[in-house]
């Protein structure tokens, strides 16, 4: 996806206009004549547009539905933060392997949430707890806030709210390189950029709806220069044919665009590919043309939480890509921190 998103069809929440971005969102949303209905609640949104499963799944993730958050309990976030901060939920990329298409079930089209000033107060109270300890908040975990935050500026408003306070860190991740508004940010240093990055052959087979991998290096060169602290996530490491040739061609690109300054304080975090049965039948229900590799057969079995366990890849595999993807950073990036392998 090279242009920045634009939804289809909104639906607005009658409370959201209580909020200066709700009212801000209508208005921005009727200049530029795109369809705008009415929901009662956010979590409730019916009538999306289509004939069977496949065009509903697909129109809902053209649709942007602008409420107001009432849970204001944070998730836990570990192991990259100790809280998921709610500024979104969803997301308009086609990702076939995404978890967020198990978690969110059949509500798969995109909510922001106006109400920021309260979720602001409430992170507020998680770090005054920890205090003097940092608190790190992780704004991605249900949405790849990034894809919308040019039309919402929700996240731009918390790297500036978390650059100001005492204790507190954002962090959050995009498959997306619409990042210009973000470059001015007052972020002092306390939000790490993080991008999702990917072997060309993962892109262009599972991630449709997503930036290219170019695009996203060179967006991760701007927001360096700009002073984000930076990160990649390499999500999900898939083995496929040539795979060894293709991450290292990934390393040798952005080995090209980071400058010195970036590599001062650059972190990786690797995370092999894995499904749960639920998940595998969501894919093929939502992707049945899927080309991912899910058969548990070839896989070992991983016991989880509530009984539902992942397959993840052999121990020999494993291993093998655990000894690549470190050999790569050792050797493009040698002052790069890597913060775990999953
Ligand atoms: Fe899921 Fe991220 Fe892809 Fe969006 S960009 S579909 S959140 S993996």
């Amino acid at each position: 996806m090279i242009k920045p998103f634009m939804p289809q069809l909104v639906y607005i929440e009658p409370g959201a206009l209580e909020y200066h971005l709700g009212a801000e969102l209508k208005k921005k949303f009727e200049d530029l004549g795109v369809e705008i209905r009415k929901t009662t609640s956010h979590n409730q949104v019916r009538n999306i547009p289509g004939e069977n499963h496949l065009q509903k799944y697909r129109n809902a993730k053209s649709t942007l539905v602008v409420g107001v958050r009432k849970t204001l309990k944070f998730d836990t976030s570990k192991p990259s933060a100790e809280y998921a901060i709610p500024l979104a939920t969803g997301c308009m990329g086609h990702c076939q392997y995404c978890y967020l298409q198990t978690t969110m079930g059949d509500k798969p089209y995109i909510r922001t949430y106006v109400n920021l000033e309260e979720i602001f107060d409430q992170a507020e109270q998680y770090m005054s707890e920890r205090a003097p300890q940092d608190t790190r908040f992780e704004a991605a975990c249900t949405s790849d806030i990034v894809g919308i935050d040019h039309l919402t500026h929700s996240l731009k408003k918390a790297i500036e709210y978390f650059g100001n306070s005492e204790n507190g860190k954002l962090r959050f991740v995009t498959k997306y390189h619409h990042v210009d508004h973000l470059l001015d940010a007052d972020h002092k240093g306390k939000t790490r950029f993080r991008f999702s990055i990917n072997a060309d052959y993962v892109i262009k087979n599972f991630e449709q709806g997503t930036s290219p991998l170019d695009y996203r290096i060179q967006a991760a060169g701007k927001v360096a220069n700009a002073g984000y602290p930076l990160g990649f996530i390499v999500a999900p490491l898939y083995i496929h044919e040539g795979w060894k040739q293709g991450y290292e061609e990934m390393f040798k690109k952005l080995d090209a665009e980071l400058s010195d300054r970036a590599r001062d304080d650059l972190t990786f975090e690797l995370i092999q590919h894995r499904f749960t049965k639920p998940a595998k039948r969501v894919i093929q229900k939502n992707y049945p043309m899927t080309k991912l590799e899910l058969d548990e057969e070839k896989r070992k079995y991983k016991w989880g939480k509530y009984g539902i366990g992942k397959y993840i890849y052999q121990k020999d595999e494993q291993e093998d890509l655990k000894e690549t993807l470190n050999s790569f950073i050792d050797k493009y990036f040698p002052n790069a921190k890597l913060e775990y392998f999953t």
